[in-house]
Parts: C-alpha cells; sequence; structure tokens
C-alpha cells in the first residue's frame, strides 16, 4: 500500500511516532493508502529544516526564486495525467475535472507567482522633509493549512506566493487528500528547489495542524478550511500576535432575474451548484429566481440535475463523484433529513446512491424561506435550494441573509442592475453572468463568517511579506 510521508528538508521523512493513517478511496469506501500521522516533534523538525533555510532563499535574486518556481510549475504541467489520477482517486473527483480544470490552475498558481516575484514593486512617498519608500520583506518560516476539497489547487494557492515573496514553508495539507502536495513535494526536491524551503507535514488538524499555529518560529499562517476551524486557528494566533488569513466556508446565492439568458447559461447555473459534487466553497448553493420564470427554471434545472452522470471518478463518461469521505456523507445526508423536517419539498435526489462509496445523488429542494437553517448553514455536497423572488428590493436582502460572505452570481441582461447588485452583495468576490470566472491579479476571499483578509495576486504577495518604511531626509 502507498505511504505519503513528510517531506522535511528535502527529504521523505517518516513520522517521528511511526503512526499512520488510512487514506480512503470516496468511490470504493476502502482504504488504497496511508499517510503519516505527524505532531509536535515532526512540525519542530520541519520548521528547524525551514528556518535553516531561510536566509539563503530570502537573499536568492527575485529572478532565481522565479526560476525556481518556474521549474515547478514546467515538472508538474508535464506530469498533470498523473496528478489528476492520484487527486480522483484520494478525493473522489472526476478525472476529467481535476485533469482539465484543478490540475491545470495549480500549475497557473505555480507560474503565476513565480511572475510576480519579479514584478512585486512597492510604493515611496517624497514628502518635502524626506523621502520614504517601502521595503517589503520576508516573514521568514510561515506555515500554510489546506483542505481536502481542491487538494493541490489551494496548497499551491498559498505555497506559491510565500515562496515568491522569500519565505520558506512549512504546510499542511488535509489527511483526507495527502497525495497530490506529497506528490508535489516529491517533484520540488527533483526540480532543485533548494532543502528545507519547502516542508510538507502530514497529519490531523488537532495534531500537526494546531502544533504548526502554535510554533514560536511560524511567523504567519494562512489557512483555508471550514468557519468552525478557522475561528479556533484565530483563537490560537491572536494572543500569540501572529498574522493570519482565514479563507473560510460560504452559502453563496445565484440570482437568476427574469431578463436573463437564463436557458443559455443553464449549464453554468448547473455546475455552480453540482461541481466537484457542491464541494467547492464558490458553489452557488441557493438559488434564487425571478418569479416571473420561476416554474420553467426550476423544471429545466430539475432536469439538468437529473441528467448529470454520478460514477467512478476514472469513468470519463462520469461527471459527478462521490463525497470526500463517510464522515462529510454523513453530515450531508442529516442536511437533507433536516431540509425534510423545516417542511422542504425534495424536486430531485435527496438520497444516496445504491453503490458502494460515498455518492449522494443531485439534490434539488424548494418551499424554503432564506431563514432556516437549510439555506443557512453550509452543507458543501450536491444540494440546491430554490426560492423565487419578485423583484430587486425583495432579492437583495434574500442574497445577503446569513452569516456568510464569500460569493455569488448574478444573471441579468440588465447592466445598471448587475452594477447596482454587484455594489450591494455582502460577498467578497461577484460574478456578474459567469461563475468561476477567474484572474489570479484580482482579490479572493470572504466577509462575516467567510473569512478575514484577502489571497490572490498581490493581496497574497502583500499577506507574506512585512513592509518597512525608510525615510531619509531630504
Ligand atoms: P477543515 O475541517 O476546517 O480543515 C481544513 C484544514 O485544516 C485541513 O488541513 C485540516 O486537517 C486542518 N485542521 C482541522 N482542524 C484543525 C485545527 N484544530 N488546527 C489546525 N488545522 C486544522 O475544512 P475541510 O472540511 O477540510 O474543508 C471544507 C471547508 O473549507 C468548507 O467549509 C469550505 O467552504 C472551506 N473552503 C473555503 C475556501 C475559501 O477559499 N474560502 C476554499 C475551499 C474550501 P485534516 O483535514 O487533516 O484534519
Amino acid at each position: 500500500m502507498r505511504r505519503f510521508a513528510h517531506i522535511i528538508g528535502g527529504a521523505t521523512r517518516a513520522p517521528a511516532a511511526d503512526a499512520w493513517l488510512p487514506v480512503m478511496d470516496p468511490a470504493r469506501g476502502e482504504a488504497w493508502a496511508e499517510v503519516a500521522a505527524g505532531g509536535d516533534r515532526d512540525v519542530d523538525e520541519a520548521v528547524e529544516a525551514a528556518a535553516a533555510a531561510f536566509q539563503a532563499w530570502a537573499a536568492l535574486r527575485n529572478s532565481e526564486r522565479s526560476r525556481h518556481l518556474q521549474a515547478l510549475s514546467d515538472a508538474l504541467e508535464a506530469r498533470i495525467g498523473d496528478f489528476a489520477r492520484a487527486e480522483a482517486r484520494d478525493g473522489g473527483k472526476p478525472f476529467a475535472l481535476a485533469r482539465d480544470a484543478e490540475i491545470p490552475r495549480a500549475v497557473a498558481n505555480l507560474r503565476f507567482f513565480a511572475h510576480a516575484a519579479t514584478q512585486f514593486a512597492s510604493e515611496s512617498h517624497h514628502g518635502e522633509a524626506g523621502l520614504n519608500y517601502t521595503l517589503r520583506q520576508p516573514l521568514g518560516v510561515v506555515g500554510t493549512i489546506s483542505p481536502w476539497n481542491l487538494p493541490l489547487y489551494l496548497f499551491t494557492w498559498k505555497i506559491a506566493p510565500a515562496l515568491a515573496a522569500g519565505n520558506t514553508v512549512v504546510a499542511k495539507p488535509s489527511e483526507v487528500t495527502p497525495a497530490t502536495a506529497t506528490m508535489l513535494g516529491e517533484l520540488a526536491i527533483e526540480a532543485g528547489l533548494p532543502p528545507g524551503v519547502l516542508n510538507i507535514v502530514h497529519g490531523d488538524g488537532p495534531g500537526a495542524g494546531e502544533a504548526i499555529v502554535r510554533h514560536p518560529a511560524v511567523k504567519a499562517v494562512s489557512f483555508t478550511g471550514s468557519t468552525a476551524v478557522g475561528r479556533r486557528i484565530a483563537g490560537i494566533a491572536g494572543p500569540l500576535l501572529k498574522k493570519v488569513s482565514l479563507e473560510l466556508g460560504g452559502k453563496n446565492p445565484t440570482l437568476v432575474f427574469a431578463d436573463s439568458d437564463w436557458d443559455v447559461h443553464l449549464d453554468t447555473i448547473v455546475r455552480s451548484a453540482f461541481q466537484n459534487s457542491g464541494q467547492i466553497c464558490l458553489c452557488g448553493s441557493r438559488i434564487l429566481v425571478e418569479r416571473g420564470i420561476y416554474a420553467e427554471f426550476r423544471d429545466a434545472f430539475v432536469a439538468r440535475a437529473l441528467a448529470l452522470r454520478p460514477g467512478d471518478p476514472m469513468d470519463d463518461d462520469a461527471n459527478l463523484g462521490p463525497l470526500v469521505s463517510q464522515a462529510h456523507f454523513d453530515k450531508v445526508v442529516a442536511a437533507i433529513a433536516r431540509a425534510r423536517d423545516e417542511g422542504g419539498k425534495v424536486l430531485c435526489g435527496g438520497h444516496a446512491l445504491d453503490r458502494p462509496g460515498w455518492f449522494v445523488a443531485p439534490t434539488v429542494i424548494e418551499g424554503l424561506g432564506p431563514g432556516c437553517a437549510t439555506n443557512r448553514d453550509e452543507i458543501f455536497g450536491p444540494v440546491a435550494t430554490l426560492q423565487p423572488f419578485d423583484d430587486d428590493d425583495h432579492a437583495r436582502p434574500m442574497a445577503n441573509a446569513g452569516d456568510y460572505g464569500l460569493a455569488a452570481s448574478v444573471w441579468t441582461r440588465d447592466l445598471a442592475r448587475a452594477h447596482r447588485f454587484g455594489a450591494g452583495l455582502r460577498a467578497g468576490i461577484v460574478w456578474i453572468n459567469a461563475w468561476l470566472l477567474r484572474d489570479l491579479r484580482t482579490p479572493f476571499g470572504g466577509m462575516g463568517q467567510s473569512g478575514l483578509g484577502r489571497e490572490g495576486g498581490l493581496e497574497a504577495m502583500r499577506f507574506f511579506t512585512e513592509p518597512r518604511n525608510v525615510c531619509i531626509a531630504t
């Protein structure tokens, strides 16, 4: 059975306690690999290796750090198929989705920040009495903690800007999906990244994750995951006055206006609800539809949901995989039962599939208002609700209901309405007639319970650097 060990100081390393956890294949519900169960001692070693590598890495010319990241992105691009297969195996996502979207996006992350390393500029202010300029200096050793839903994409989303800015990294991927991060660590060794610059410590959240957050030599933590864990990390980092970036959950509205070309966009709207079995923080799981088209839209949406093809992630014909774990499957099934208890009408799905693995049928529910738990709590599964609205003033508070504020999509041909809604939605990312259209230069993150701070582009480079003002009397 394949074992995913830590990568510390440029070499693979068994866990100090020789403890291993099973890695499950979600399409079969059985273990296919093991992952190191790291803890304090492993994190200490990784931080030591990262601290030892820091001065030399930070002292490299920007163009040299850029070349290292470029080499890693090229090496990854040459192995997209292998990485996509691994991601389909341990996360259960359709192979084609991993091959065509997510691994290429990981390549793009590395490549984007390879360029950013050479392009990152800082401000200067020439006043009456002095010239001020700002140095943007790396922080030192930084920690990154990423989730299982987009394993390599979110792993590279964090390590790439951290390394580009001159930091060394101790990274913890989710223990649920350790494969591709480990493979990237191995690739980094082959591609000549200096030892200790990128260290990967596996293990569960409370064991390995918290050890990273608490470690006094870790200067900042970039975290993506659930709101509950984000709050816990903030609670630990706060008293230590440690910099944190928190990318958390979402319960995103999709607003479909009667004037939109909704029939033309229906595939994208369906994808926004069900891609990766709804396990994307940006999924539009609350679909608000103008009353005049509600019935027609509902019937067409349900028909498309029924036409999705759940199946083995390695099967080219399947476009819907299983949920990632038994625990997550149980949570999603319980959320559907709760929706029924709240009076929701299940229009399709609403049940597990009769096959091995953790498959839930695409589920569409109507009849629930914005205040109920089904429409407030993140379910993170193939479950979408439909709600009718009367006009803009009715739709806006419905869209902004709840504690999250990550993303929203608005479907309309009315340009003025698009601008009005874009400005009035409580969300860090608003798409107009689009979903998941990403430009890596833009700020990414959420409001309220969806997070703290922004990542992406310059925001990420700023997070991973310390500004130092230098003032020269003139
Ligand atoms: P999670 O349970 O919060 O875990 C995220 C990461 O944190 C994993 O690596 C996990 O390790 C680790 N962790 C768990 N407990 C920890 C602790 N006490 N201290 C330090 N680290 C800890 O989230 P998830 O279930 O993996 O991911 C799904 C969630 O992520 C959803 O809420 C989704 O919306 C959110 N998400 C947000 C974004 C965004 O950009 N806003 C993007 C993707 C996902 P183990 O898994 O090994 O326990």
